[in-house]
């Protein structure tokens, strides 16, 4: 309460409404997804007291106590809204939308330099909502041009954003961002959340083709397989390391979304629509398609192989097409092949393959998905690059240099200073030229003959822990 009356009054506070929406998304997803009708009456409880306190506000005051940060308040009562109909909830949450943000978005102007990202992201993924329940068009210009905006302008290799929490250039001016406090994980969090949305509008691959880069490489990367600690930062300055919180000091904003990260991998893999299924992302799993009665299980070692399959469960023969995601990255040769037959058909990197037909019990589609090395420069610096392989972003290991248990677990991010990384001197148009693949090790490349002073090895960014890496290369003699 006190909280409340200092953002309210404009004197200095965290961030009260952001540790609201926290809760308020807590209950909802207790009630839409485990049916705890307590948890609902918790929330509606808590907007009524919202309501109370905002209701003694004007416009100009809402606006200004807007500009603390206040997660994705705007998202969570249009929520609540969808699950009672209400339509005062509707109106409370649009008092909960910040004009000074949305309003250039739905403009298609980027003034996003300056800004807090994480502080941002929430409040567009509120207007997505919007035009979910309400239609209306500057909420969806909002969102499509901010996600536009970002990736395309503001975002790494590794499918995340931020540095020192910030959007601190222009557009497209990334050489200076390279930080050691970049990329921050709740961002990318937010992100896939945004893009599950936007995929929903407008079922195109590139949206998965995000996700599958943020999830793979920002999210999967984030977290140590030996003890399941998770980051904040993610450093995209090369000759630092991975820091990861502790398992009773260090709850932090990303702890918290971290949780909710790990248990992603399962939810963004398939989608459908009245026509049919989509394929987005391949990982092992078995979607049950209560709806149609129909299983569809896919078994695959991805990105560990380079292929999937597909197999069709139903009780009688069941129309419907097929629309598994050929990602951009694709290199040539891909194939699909189906019960054992290659089809001629394809589809070109960055759409859907679309498999209409009759399908039976049994059914089986084997699609090839060959991997290729690749660069992406900096959009200001093209002597700078990471060093992809498909979806995979590659990481050099340099080393543990001074690398000790302090210094990993429990920061936030990485001190001291930079160790030295080799520069890559290789030919840019034939990376398999100077990136050789190691043989018997998965996934795992050296270069030959290219690092100045020394070469490196490349493995993907989200198997390498305990070292200190390089993501980006520069690329001179
Ligand atoms: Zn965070």
């Amino acid at each position: 309460m006190a909280q409340a009356d200092r953002v309210e009054t404009g004197r200095k506070v965290w961030a009260p409404w952001y540790t609201l929406h926290k809760v308020y998304a807590g209950l909802i997803d207790m009630y839409t997804l485990c049916g705890n009708e307590q948890a609902l009456k918790i929330a509606l409880g808590m907007a009524r007291w919202a309501r109370q306190r905002t209701d003694r506000l004007d416009e100009a005051q809402m606006q200004k106590m807007l500009g603390v940060e206040h997660g994705g308040i705007n998202d969570a009562l249009r929520n609540l809204y969808a699950v009672t109909g209400d339509p005062e909830l509707l109106a409370l949450a649009r008092r909960f939308d910040h004009k000074a943000v949305l309003d250039p978005l739905a403009a298609h102007e980027d003034r996003l330099k300056g800004l807090h990202v994480n502080t941002q992201i929430p409040k567009v993924i509120g207007a997505a909502r919007a035009y979910e329940l309400t239609g209306e068009s500057c909420f969806h210009d909002a969102a499509t041009y901010f996600w536009n905006q970002v990736t395309a302008a503001r975002c790494y290799a590794a499918g995340g954003t931020s540095n020192d929490e910030h959007w601190r250039t222009e557009p497209y001016r990334m050489a200076s961002e390279l930080g050691r406090e970049s990329h921050e994980t709740c961002c990318t969090y937010n992100m896939l959340r945004l893009t599950r949305h936007l995929f929903t509008w407008n079922p195109e691959a590139r949206y998965a083709d995000y996700y599958e880069r943020a999830l793979f490489n920002g999210i999967l990367a984030t977290q140590d397989p030996a003890n399941g600690m998770m980051m904040y930062y993610v450093p995209m300055a090369s000759g630092f390391y991975k820091t990861f919180m502790t398992p009773e000091d260090s709850f932090w904003c990303c702890t918290g979304t971290g949780m909710e990260n790990h248990a992603k991998y399962g939810d963004s893999i398939y989608f459908h629509d009245e026509s049919g299924l989509f394929v987005n992302l391949f990982i092992a799993s078995e979607l049950d398609w209560i709806e149609r009665g129909i299983r569809i299980r896919q078994e695959t070692s991805f990105p560990e192989e380079a292929n999937t399959k597909l197999i069709v469960r139903t009780g009688r023969p069941a129309e419907f097409a097929l629309k598994v995601r050929i990602p951009s990255w694709v290199a040539p040769g891909g194939k699909a092949v189906l019960n054992g037959k290659p089809l001629e058909a394809f589809s070109s990197p960055g759409s859907h393959l679309v498999l209409k037909r009759t399908w039976r019990d049994g059914d089986t589609l084997l699609i090839d998905l060959p991997m290729k090395l690749y660069l992406e420069r900096l959009p200001d610096d093209a002597d700078t690059a990471a060093i992809l392989y498909g979806p995979l972003v590659l990481a050099g290991d340099l080393g543990s240099e001074r690398l000790t248990a302090d210094k990993v677990l429990g920061p936030m991010g990485p001190s001291g200073e930079a160790v030295a990384v080799p520069r890559l001197a290789g030919d840019r148009r034939q990376l398999d030229s100077w990136i050789k693949q190691v043989p018997g090790k998965i996934l795992t490349f050296r270069t030959v003959g290219a690092g100045r002073p020394d070469d490196v090895t490349l493995v993907p960014f989200y198997k390498l822990f305990g070292c200190r890496y390089a993501i980006y290369w520069e690329l001179r003699n």
